[in-house]
């Protein structure tokens, strides 16, 4: 079971059935440079496995960061652990156009894509919360 930092899946070398390790992380600085807008408090690591049936590229994961997100009330920089266990992706075959699939940019797409939109601090009990609240009531 060797763990290897494929970050490509090569269609014309796998062969069907056997299964390939993979094991990576992605820098706050390549997360934040992939999507400008945010930063991260960790890098995303990620593990996992790839093989291919006769219709279907599947891979298998694991992936975990910690996200840096505004609050919605107090707008402070929230850290907003994200964990992904034992995921899968059965992408078709016939629809990758190229030679080599790329996982990783696949993994950390999906992993980005579950960090909600809107948060609040303190487990979802901003400090400030009370005072908006008093502010909407008038
Ligand atoms: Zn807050």
């Amino acid at each position: 079971m060797d763990t290897h930092n494929i970050k490509r899946a090569n269609l014309n070398q796998l062969e069907e059935g056997v299964e390939t390790h993979f094991s990576f992380s992605l820098s706050t600085e390549e997360l934040t440079s992939a999507d400008c807008s945010f930063s991260y408090k960790s890098p995303l690591k990620i593990k996992g496995k790839h093989y291919k049936t006769n219709d279907f590229l599947i891979i298998y994961f694991s992936a975990n960061l910690e996200a840096l997100r505004p609050c919605k009330i107090c707008n402070e920089e929230t850290s907003l652990p994200i964990e992904i266990n034992n995921h899968t992706i059965a992408q078709q075959i016939d629809e990758i156009r190229e030679e080599t699939f790329d996982i990783q940019d696949t993994i950390r797409s999906y992993t980005l894509g579950e960090i909600p939109d809107i948060i609040e601090c303190n487990n979802g009990q901003c400090p400030e919360r009370a005072s908006i609240e008093k502010y909407l009531k008038k």
